[in-house]
């Protein structure tokens, strides 16, 4: 098995985060590796969920951990070919963050419970139903694979000023 290496994360404003990503037909080694290096990213970066169009790659896969409590088991799910299979009518409201919009928060109104069927690394049919940061971190990295961005929830003027500053620290980066 190869080392997992770390991968670097697009920022918004990329057209590789707009695109609608291909399923997933079969597991390999390869994909399983994808997957952990997509781990070990989200972990060191850090945050609690990633998809592989965040880093440049267009394939059906998200990974996430929401485990947040001091001292608690970590909880990582690798997600092949992820669907909502069904959310529920009440909603609830998060403060969202991406990796791929740094330093940027908003809040998204969205399902308070979503049951999700994916295939795990070991290609094993899998269904849940996630509440809670969960839940509305399943379905923001699933937006993810459908191109599909937090602030496409918000105002077209607060998702333009976020852009903007997006813009102005790619900018920044390209220099240094
Ligand atoms: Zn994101």
């Amino acid at each position: 098995m190869p080392d997992m290496a770390l991968r670097s994360i697009l920022i918004h404003p990329d057209p590789r985060l707009k695109k609608v990503c291909d399923p997933v037909p079969d597991l390999s080694d390869e994909l399983r590796g994808l997957a952990d290096d997509m781990l070990q990213t989200m972990y060191d970066a850090p945050g609690i969920g990633l998809a592989a169009p965040q880093i440049g790659i267009a394939k059906r896969l998200i990974v996430l951990d929401c485990v947040k409590e001091e001292g608690a088991e970590p909880r990582p799910l690798a997600m092949f070919n992820p669907e909502v299979l069904a959310s529920s009518d009440e909603k609830n409201v998060y403060e969202e963050g991406c990796l791929s919009i740094p330093e940027q928060y908003a809040e998204v109104e969205r399902p308070a419970e979503v049951t999700v069927r994916w295939m795990d690394r070991d290609g094993n049919e899998r269904e849940e139903t996630f509440d809670g940061l969960w839940a509305t971190c399943v379905q923001h990295e699933i937006d993810h694979l459908n191109g599909v961005l937090f602030i496409d929830y918000l105002k077209p003027l607060k998702r333009q000023l976020i852009t903007r500053k997006m813009q102005k620290l790619k900018r920044e980066r390209a220099r240094d």
